[in-house]
């Protein structure tokens, strides 16, 4: 048996969505967005492509999808687990590499501990309802 082997497993809590992708991820991003802050989301990104989504036969996958409609928000309707963000409407595939986040909080966290985590505060000082910010049209209020 390989001892390289440095796929990660992500699952939601009563198992029903399980993520398999084949390498620990570049780094973590604990996003500080309107929305991920209240996910408690840390994501990893991964090429669509990398990413194996397993669900068991009477699982059902609830999305919630927001402003621009770019992504997809994915949780799981039972136990309501983040599992990850997936593009909606991709561009073909020979348009390049697409990216999408997986929720590295539904992983070993022994496997995680030492990827880099990024905390980018920046986008707090965005002001709600701006124009001038990318979530121009969030809902959140405080
Ligand atoms: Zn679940």
């Amino acid at each position: 048996m390989a001892t390289t082997d440095t796929s990660i497993r992500s699952s939601c809590h009563c198992g029903a969505i399980t993520l398999t992708v084949p390498r620990l991820p570049v780094y973590i991003n604990v996003c500080q967005c309107t929305l991920c802050r209240r996910y408690g989301a840390a994501w990893g990104y991964y090429y669509t492509d990398e990413v194996k989504i397993e669900t068991k036969p009477n699982a059902v996958t609830k999305q919630y999808i927001w402003g621009d409609k770019n992504l997809s928000f994915n949780f799981c309707d039972n136990c309501g687990c983040v599992c990850y963000w997936w593009p909606i409407n991709p561009p073909s595939a020979d348009g390049g590499e697409i990216e999408m986040g997986l929720n590295t909080n539904n992983a070993n966290p022994e496997l995680l501990k030492f990827v880099d985590r990024k905390f980018d505060y920046s986008v707090l000082k965005s002001p709600l309802g701006s124009k001038a910010t990318p979530h121009a049209d969030d809902p959140a209020k405080y």
